[in-house]
This record gives structure tokens, sequence and C-alpha cells, in this order.
């Protein structure tokens, strides 16, 4: 039995897990296949393709059977050899964090890091190539989501290749939700997921490799077999005439088929058209309100996650929990360090939906008021509708 002093949210606006489209839970409560049975070797080739499609890749991405965390951490075991000299970019705490796994593998870290409201600049890993000749790989987070901002990836990319390293990409909280793709960004590995920008649910890793990432991972060593942290084991998986190394999550897998269909159909530009607006209306409203981004520049904030500070003298717990409690509107906190200092409004998949940052405004503005720090939520409101009529 649920806890009945404990409700759902009316609206869960989180930053991920998002709410699901309903096509995806139509998709998850699709029949469970035998993973060997033809029919399901057949349809995960099939998915497999979609996803190439929808990440504009020329190879086929490797799906693991994970959140993307699993996704990050393989990325991490199988291509950083004992030897390597890693570079991590770090301007956030999903950015940090890689560094830690990173560390894990390598021979020794280097890090550019930023404060977390800030992005890395393009010629800082430039300036750091330099200087450093002997860096083999770097790894970057494209929305650090805990910050709400955007990295430079492309351009990143760019100096990474041409420097001749292998670059990790985590476009977790991005991909689907904008216009990154792992070719663009010259990502050898390019992890993200279904339950952000694609409206799917947790547990699955999609990662786009490069044919250099795939000859780095054959000549290590250390590149992990017969293991959960595998790239290589996968790699042929897709073929239906190949043999899992694992069960795949066959539920899990249906809700991206249903989720990949869902982003295709309706057109990648213009669902990240629908979650740039979102992001334009929030800020508007939050700002006209009288509230303060967190990202340093409106250029850095992303499309997909709005960070907005806290106010002086406001508990960021009990403001989500008023938001929650009285309006039955679920927003997300910080994490490590950004945690207690700002509150995240995400419109991702499903609720990357204008008209929700007027209901996001609203109950903001509603808690605040509660907590006695008052803001004029008409205004809000009002500079939200102007942002989603101007389009
Ligand atoms: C969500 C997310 C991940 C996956 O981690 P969670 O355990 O789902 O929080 C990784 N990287 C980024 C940037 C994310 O937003």
């Amino acid at each position: 039995m649920p806890d009945p002093t404990i409700r759902e949210p009316a609206f869960t606006l989180t930053s991920g897990p998002v709410d699901a489209y309903p096509a995806v839970l139509r998709g998850l409560s699709r029949t469970i296949h035998y993973d060997f049975d033809p029919f399901f070797q057949a349809f995960y080739e099939q998915v497999t393709d979609k996803a190439r499609t929808a990440m504009r890749l020329s190879t086929p991405p490797v799906i693991l059977h994970g959140e993307p965390v699993l996704g990050l951490e393989a990325a991490a075991a199988s291509l950083i050899a004992r030897e390597d000299v890693v570079l991590n970019l770090a301007s956030g705490v999903y950015g940090k964090g890689f560094g830690f796994w990173a560390k894990r593998y390598c021979a020794e870290l280097v890090e550019i890091e930023v404060p977390y409201n800030e992005a890395i600049d393009p010629d800082a890993v430039a300036r750091m190539l330099q200087a450093r000749p002997e860096i083999r790989i770097v790894s970057v987070c494209h929305h650090d989501t805990p910050s709400g901002t955007i990295n430079p990836v492309e351009a990143i990319g760019r100096i990474v290749r041409e420097h001749g390293t292998w670059l990790i990409v985590d476009a977790v909280s991005s991909f689907g939700g904008m216009d990154v793709h792992p070719e663009a960004c010259c990502a050898d590995i390019f992890v993200t997921g279904p339950n952000k920008c694609l409206g799917g649910a947790p547990g699955l890793s999609l990662l786009g490799v490069s044919d250099r990432a795939w000859a780095k991972m054959k000549a290590n060593p250390d590149a992990p077999r017969a293991s959960m942290l595998s790239l290589l084991d996968w790699e042929h998986a897709w073929k239906r005439d190949q043999p899992f190394p694992f069960t795949p999550s066959v539920a899990e897998v249906n809700g991206l088929d249903a989720a990949l269909d869902q982003y295709l159909a309706e057109g990648p530009e213009a669902v990240w058209a629908r979650h740039a607006l979102t992001a334009r209306a929030c800020r508007a409203g939050l700002q006209a309100m009288g509230l303060a981004l967190w990202p340093a520049r409106e250029a850095i904030a992303s499309p997909t996650t709005t960070a907005v500070r806290v106010p002086d003298g406001v508990a960021d717990e009990a403001l989500r929990r008023t938001a929650r409690e009285r309006y039955g509107v679920a927003f997300s906190s910080g994490r490590g360090e950004t945690l207690g200092k700002l509150v995240r409004i995400g419109h991702m998949g499903p609720t990357a939906q204008p008209l929700y940052a007027v209901v996001a405004i609203s109950a903001l503005g509603g808690a605040l008021g509660t907590l006695g720090h008052a803001v004029d939520i008409g205004r809000g409101v009002a500079a939200a509708m102007e942002a989603i009529d101007a389009g």
C-alpha cells in the first residue's frame, strides 16, 4: 500500500527521470519476449537502427542495460588504459564526477575546473592540450544538469580531434532536447539515455562509439570483458544472428522503441524547438518575478533544465516541499555543490511544453510567497506568456 499521507505529484517538472510519454508507457507494457527468440533478435536490431537514425550515426550505437551511469562508467573502464593521461573538464557535479571514474583507470588525471555556474572555454582546452601533449583522452559533460549549464562541445570536439586525442561526451540530459549528435561534436564515446529528453524510462544507456574508439578499446588489455562494464562484449549484439552477452532489459527496450518512434515521428527539430521555447518562457518568467538564474549568462543556460537561484533567506528544501504539497508540483534540487543554492525546473520530453513554464512559475512564486518572500506572480506569468506568444 502506498503511504496515504504522501500524494502523487500532479506535475513532475524535474530534470530526470521524467514522466514518460503515454506512448512509452504503452511500449513498456508490450510482451516480454525471450531474448533468443528470432522475433526479439530482429526487433533489437531494428531498435538499434532507430537509435542510430536518431543519433545521426553512421555506425550502430551500443545499448547497455542500466541507466546512463552504467554507460559512463563503461566508457571510462573500456576506453582508458592504465598508461593514459586523461583531461577531465569539470563545470559541474557530473563533469567532476566523471573524473572519479577516470582516476580509477588512468595513469594521471588532469582537470580544468570552472565555477559551477560557468562553462568550459574551448581555448583553455587547446592551451592545455598544447602544454600537455601526452593527454590521450578528454572527457566533458555537455549539459551539467545540477547547474543547468551547457558546454560548447562542438568547439571542444574539433580541438580534441585536431590533437588526435579521444573524446568522451556525457550528453545524457541534452541529447533529444537540443541539436547535439556524436559525430557533430567528434565524440568517440557519446553517452545518453532514454530517461531525460527522450521522455522514456530510466534503465538503459545509449552509446555512440567511433571506429577509433573501438580500435583503442580492442588494443586496451584492461578493457573489461564478461562484465556489465564491457562495451566490447556488446559490439555485435545488435545483429540478429549474434547472441547477447547477458540478458537485455526486454521491457526497457520495448519502451525505448516507443520513445524513439515518438521522437522521430514528431521530428527532432520540432522537439528541440519546444524544449527551447519552454526554457525561454521559464527564464523570462523567473526574471520578471525578480529571481536570478543560476547560469552566469543566458547564453549558457540549458534548453532542457532551468536552474534558478534560491533567494537569500529561503530554505531550498522548504521551497520545494511547499511547491510539492500545496500545488502538487515536483521540482529538482541542486546536487553536491549546488545543493541548497538552486531549484531546477526540468523541461524534458513530455514536460517540454511551453505552458508548463506557467505552471512552474506559479508554483514557485506561490511557494516563495508562503515562505515570506513575496514575488509578483502576475508579472512572471505575463512575461512567460509573452515569450511563448513570441514563439
Ligand atoms: C541524469 C544524468 C546522468 C545519469 O545519472 P542519474 O543517476 O540518472 O542521475 C548522467 N549524466 C548527466 C549529465 C545526467 O543528467
